[in-house]
């Protein structure tokens, strides 16, 4: 279910849960800002989650809410995923879903991270 990115932070997502330790994730990153984890339904061969480690419901709020520590370390933190995957020569996309139009299905800020062949269109048509 889409969801709607104006509510306020729900501790019981997902994404939550995954940071508290109560549920299982493929983490290929971690640091005091970000957690990255490969996507349980891949949509490309390589298909990766970054988050933050804060309370943050989408891109609106953490760009918002965040601290300049906090956007800091997750922007740099996205990078360096893609990079340390070997992605930057090839290419990759990123990609963040914001309330109901987007279809964002998990309440916590997530960035998705797409590669390992070309990607085509940005949208469907
Ligand atoms: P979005 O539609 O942008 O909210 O994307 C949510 C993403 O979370 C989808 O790509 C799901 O496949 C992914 N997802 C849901 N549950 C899990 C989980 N437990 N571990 C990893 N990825 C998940």
């Amino acid at each position: 279910m889409p969801i709607d990115a104006t509510l306020p932070y729900d501790d019981s997502n997902i994404f939550a849960r995954i940071l508290r330790g109560e549920l299982p994730s493929k983490t290929v990153y971690e640091d005091d800002h970000a957690l990255a984890f490969h996507d349980i339904n891949p949509q490309a061969p390589l298909h990766i989650l970054v988050i933050p480690k804060g309370a943050y419901v989408s891109w609106d709020d953490f760009s918002e809410r965040g601290s300049d520590a906090e956007i800091t370390g997750f922007v740099r933190a996205v990078g360096r995923v893609a990079r340390d995957a070997g992605l930057v020569a090839p290419g990759y996309r990123l990609l963040a879903n914001v309330g109901p139009n987007s279809h964002q299905e998990v309440p916590h800020l997530h960035v998705h991270i797409f590669a390992g062949q070309p990607l085509g269109p940005m949208l469907v048509r």
